[in-house]
């Protein structure tokens, strides 16, 4: 598809493994890009020299605990692709460190649109945690629903992204603003991280990988690649049409195939988890073993372990016609990064 647009597209959190991604794309198609970020914009060398950064790319600095932060950011802008929150697990003070920022940031990004007039479309990176944070095996999720269950006790950055996503809907509907909303759902997203930060996503797999889970528990998670994740994004911008909420998920897989698949792929010199605890019996006894955890992995653990979770893609590949790429491989590609990058040991050989 041709450009959209001529103004820069703004994209919040441009320092993100997400948003570094988004921002690689929109260049190469030839947007205008202004991303925000925390520290100064030469703190940055790996957005600097992105193709065609050089010419399109601008950075700003702007907080999502500021206010009025984000106003010189989206001035100018016809859309916004707001991704900034924070993506961390275990935390001090869930309300302070995941919610406040998540919830307050995502209201001062429209209220800045809002506030610069012009803004067509504001495109939010919400997530699956926003749709589900005890997977109900019977049930396929879509769009629809919503996480209810999530507290500032309970998967506390599950609860950040529900909220975040909420005050956004519930922004559309009271201001009536004259711009849209389109929130992407992704599952955990996986694959080469062009920022050279290790991001809680990939971090899990590295987890999984050096031991700190010894134990196969019966846990599954949706995947989506990095590249597809930002591809979601930019499509949600330039569809007309598109409209609600999207599910970004391209397959699940559960701990034992990804051992597996792990362990064939030459990769068993590491400490995989190798006691299987995968049954009936052993998922109760997962349960137990999650309060040794740190306390946000283990409410993660016992509100997953046990549970499939299944999830509906169509809607976003009917409207956007999304394809995605096996996440086998995009798993294999954020091992290798994550050695090329030095988060994870070369193989022994
Ligand atoms: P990253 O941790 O890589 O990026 C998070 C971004 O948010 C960083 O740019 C960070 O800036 C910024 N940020 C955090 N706190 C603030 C703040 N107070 N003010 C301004 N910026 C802030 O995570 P991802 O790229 O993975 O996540 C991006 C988005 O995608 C998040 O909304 C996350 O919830 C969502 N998501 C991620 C998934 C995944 O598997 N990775 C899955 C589903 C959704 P700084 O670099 O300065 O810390």
């Amino acid at each position: 598809m041709n450009m959209i647009t001529q103004k820069p597209v703004c994209v919040t959190g441009a320092s993100g493994f997400i948003a570094a991604e988004i921002i690689k794309a929109l260049l190469l198609k030839g947007y205008r890009v202004r991303g925000t970020v925390r520290k100064s914009p030469d703190a940055y060398p790996f957005l600097a020299s992105l193709d065609g950064a050089v010419d399109r790319l601008e950075l700003v600095e702007a907080d999502l605990l500021k206010s009025g932060s984000y106003k010189q950011a989206v001035k100018g802008c016809e859309y916004v692709l707001h991704t900034a929150s924070p993506y961390i697990i275990n935390v001090k003070n869930s309300q302070r460190d995941l919610v406040e920022p998540a919830v307050r940031g995502t209201q001062e990004v429209m209220e800045a649109c809002l506030f610069a007039g012009g803004v067509k479309r504001v495109v939010l990176t919400s997530s699956i945690a926003a749709v589900t944070d005890q997977p109900d095996s019977s049930v396929i999720y879509t769009e629809k629903e919503w996480n209810r269950l999530s507290s500032l006790k309970r998967n506390p950055y599950h609860y950040s992204k529900t909220l975040a996503e909420q005050a956004a809907w519930k922004f559309i509907k009271e201001k009536n603003p004259g711009f849209d909303l389109i929130a992407i759902n992704p599952a955990l997203v996986t694959g080469p991280s062009l920022a050279p930060s290790l991001n809680t996503s990939n971090q899990l797999i590295r987890d999984i990988m050096i031991g700190v889970f010894p134990m196969i528990m019966d846990v599954n998670w949706g995947f989506v690649d990095i590249r597809d994740t930002a591809r979601a994004h930019i499509l949600a911008m330039e569809t007309p049409a598109a409209q609600g909420r999207y599910l970004c998920s391209a397959e699940t897989m559960n701990l034992a195939e990804l051992v597996r698949f792990l362990k064939m792929e030459g990769y068993d010199g590491y400490s995989l988890p190798k006691i299987n605890l995968s049954g009936k019996a052993g998922t109760l006894l997962m349960k137990l073993l999650s309060y040794s955890q740190p306390k946000d992995t283990g409410t993660f653990i016992r509100t997953h372990v046990g549970r499939l979770l299944q999830i509906d893609n169509s809607k976003i590949r009917k409207d956007f016609g999304m394809t995605f790429m096996p996440i086998k491989k995009s798993i294999l590609e954020a091992v290798r990064d994550m050695i090329a990058w030095g988060h994870l040991s070369g193989p022994k050989t």
